[in-house]
């Protein structure tokens, strides 16, 4: 996508627009390194909108590296309760306990740098150098990839290694000479707000006259995408075992899918189960104890990146067996009153506001 020689750079006029949109988000202001990369991390998969409030209060609660690393894990999970991808704040966690480790706070200053912390990936480690240190890093996300392959026509599909190295091409010719963080914003601000993935609003874009598939009309049909894979189901048990005003809780291992998040104690069921002899089982499994099943409390859906599940959540009584972290991390009898104060995801968070508005 080479400027000719008698146009102006697709990067000037696309960091020109953004200065004139002048989208606030808190982040924008922050020259701080440690700031950029919370942003980064929280941007991940998740909305513009849903990030701000997070971010806020994350920054609050943590407003230096060194701080976050001297939280425990289980504060890092509160804070981000409800944002999702938990991995992400473990990992972030993780690494700032090594940022201060090794090099007492002293952040990377180069994408290859960044790279070596968890939870730090090609993208993400080029986009904060870009912004944080002005590297000329090539951050490619699914952002820029579709902008990318709209603005060059580009057939392929978007994904696969030689788009990779097709589209990182386009990026650097795009860019020119325009500073690597204001054109990384500036691709952000198209992606967000104009360049949108199903219904590019064209009439609004900066660069139109330069868009080779809007001049094909076939802006809708791009980018290509290999078809998605259907999203299983899967019907998961937990069980509501109270007594004396607690609630038995088990948090989950650390390197498992909602890691180091408290759950009421269950488990997904196998073919040809029912639910009762499922929560049984897992109950025996992960605990060490024998329950009856009594009536079903709630019912709720809710949706991960790669499957769906229905959580199954019934009052229980203990049988028989102390319960004992088996295939768990921990188990403890919480305060009903307490259950807000312990990190959970969405679906336990539902069951245990329906268990607090029992009382
Ligand atoms: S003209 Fe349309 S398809 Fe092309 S970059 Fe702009 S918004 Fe995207």
């Amino acid at each position: 996508m080479p400027a000719p020689a008698n146009k102006t750079p697709i990067g000037a006029i696309l960091i020109r627009w953004s200065r004139r949109r002048n989208r606030h988000l808190p982040w924008r202001a922050a020259r701080d390194p440690y700031r950029i990369w919370v942003s980064e991390i929280m941007l991940q998969q998740t909305r513009v909108e849903t990030v701000i409030p997070y971010y806020r209060s994350f920054l609050y609660r943590f407003p230096h590296v060194k701080d976050l690393a001297r939280a425990d894990l289980q504060s890092v999970l509160k804070i981000w309760e409800g944002l999702g991808y938990y991995a992400r704040a473990r990992n972030l966690h993780r690494a700032a306990k090594q940022v201060v480790g090794r090099a007492d706070g002293r952040l990377p200053e180069s994408a290859s740098e960044w790279e070596q912390l968890p939870g730090i990936g090609r993208y993400a480690a080029a986009a904060i150098a870009s912004l944080a240190n002005g590297e000329r890093a090539i951050a490619l996300d699914a952002n820029a990839r579709r902008i990318l392959a709209r603005m060059s026509a580009y057939r392929r599909e978007v994904r696969d290694a030689r788009a990779e190295h097709d589209l990182m091409e386009c990026f650097q010719s795009a860019r020119g000479r325009s500073a690597p963080g204001n054109f990384f914003q500036a691709m952000m601000d198209l992606g967000q707000l104009v360049c949108l993935p199903r219904r590019p609003l064209c009439a609004e874009c900066p660069v139109i006259s330069r868009c080779e598939s809007r001049k094909r009309g076939i802006q809708n049909r791009l980018p290509v995408r290999a078809k998605a894979a259907r999203i299983p189901h899967y019907d998961v048990t937990a069980a509501a075992i109270l007594r004396s005003g607690k609630a038995l809780l088990a948090r989950r291992p650390e390197g498992k899918i909602l890691g180091g998040m408290w759950e009421f104690p269950g488990g997904k069921r196998e073919r040809g189960e029912t639910l009762p002899a499922c929560l049984r089982r897992e109950l025996r499994e992960e605990l060490g104890v024998d329950v009856r099943v009594r009536e079903k409390l709630i019912a709720v859906k809710h949706a991960f990146t790669h499957f769906r599940i229905t959580l199954h959540v019934f009052f229980c009584d203990r049988m028989r067996g102390r319960p004992r972290p088996i295939g768990v991390a921990e188990v403890r009898w919480v305060g009903i009153s307490q259950l807000r104060s312990y990190p959970m995801g969405k679906a336990d968070r539902i069951a245990a506001e329906r268990i607090t508005g029992l009382r």
